[in-house]
């Protein structure tokens, strides 16, 4: 199983590269923008599904930290509701999101990091292609570039619209069974504090999230869908690591200015032509 997998690697690695040629300096503001806030948005969501499977109750197989990659990838890949700038940006923050996993996976190698076997959370490299696999198969006509650029094994290519599938299923059942139905009453709201950012960086990425309001409308959008029995908080801090969780005694969800940091110096490596290719000649979803 290791080797297989290690043996994946060094294909997905120089194929992504191709595609890596830096941005021009006018688009580079931009891009990095969009890198930060893609991956940002994906924690928030995979942070939102650890918060309403705990707060429902809702049963799962397989490990917690899976089940809320599965959501917040297909939140992505299939929104429930259009989002304000379409669901164009959405595809642009998963396919940022399938990026950011494969840099931290390839800057933890290059660095000699130990690779996290036992830890909850799949590796980054699994959580690539996780998103990969749900992302071509949503739609295998308009991503049919992606499985060659990912190397991606034609066994997992094949399987990945019923992968999709199955996730499109589960989504609409968990959103049935313990979403707010159209009679039920609002639950308890959200608070959304962000606190002094420690670098002009997470200063400037705070700006630019605060533009562009997707934070106030993801949880918008939970209210919305989903009856909170107490008060949750929401707090953006310095933390001392590039981190996010909810910490259900707490009713709290902290995303670390640090992880905006770390997205921001991963950015430099992010493959935006490959990202820009991909999304080239929008088809109907199927
Ligand atoms: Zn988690």
């Amino acid at each position: 199983m290791i080797t297989r997998f290690f043996a994946v690697i060094f294909f997905i690695i120089p194929a992504l590269s191709v595609g890596s040629a830096c941005a021009q300096p006018a688009n580079r503001t931009r891009a990095l923008e969009e890198f930060v806030i893609g991956n940002a948005q994906f924690v928030l969501l995979h942070e939102l599904a650890h918060l309403v499977i705990n707060e429902k109750n809702v049963p799962i197989l397989g490990p917690e930290e899976s089940a809320a990659d599965y959501i917040a990838s297909m939140l992505l890949v299939r929104p429930v509701v259009t989002p304000q700038a379409g669901t164009e940006a959405f595809l642009r923050f998963a396919l940022s999101t399938a990026d950011g996993f494969v840099i931290a996976w390839q800057r933890a190698q290059s660095m000699g990091a130990a690779v996290p076997y036992w830890g909850s959370h799949s590796l980054n490299v699994q959580r690539f292609s996780t998103v990969a696999c749900l992302l071509y198969g949503s739609n295998p006509v308009r991503f049919s570039t992606l499985p060659a650029l990912v190397q991606m094994p034609p066994a997992r290519m094949r399987s990945c619209p019923s992968e999709y599938q199955k996730a499109a299923y589960s989504i609409d059942w968990l959103f049935e069974t313990f979403g707010r139905g159209s009679d039920d009453p609002p639950g308890e709201p959200v608070e959304i504090r962000y606190e002094q950012p420690p670098s002009l960086t997470s200063l400037r990425l705070l700006q630019a999230i605060q533009k562009h309001g997707f934070i106030e409308r993801t949880f918008g959008r939970l209210n919305e869908f989903f009856a909170l029995d107490e008060p949750v908080t929401f707090v953006m801090r310095a933390c001392g690591d590039p981190q996010a969780a909810w910490l259900p005694d707490e009713r709290t969800l902290v995303f670390c200015y640090e992880l905006l940091d770390t997205y921001a110096f991963m950015s430099s490596d992010q493959h935006t032509e490959a990202i820009e290719s991909m999304l080239q000649s929008p088809q109907p979803a199927q």
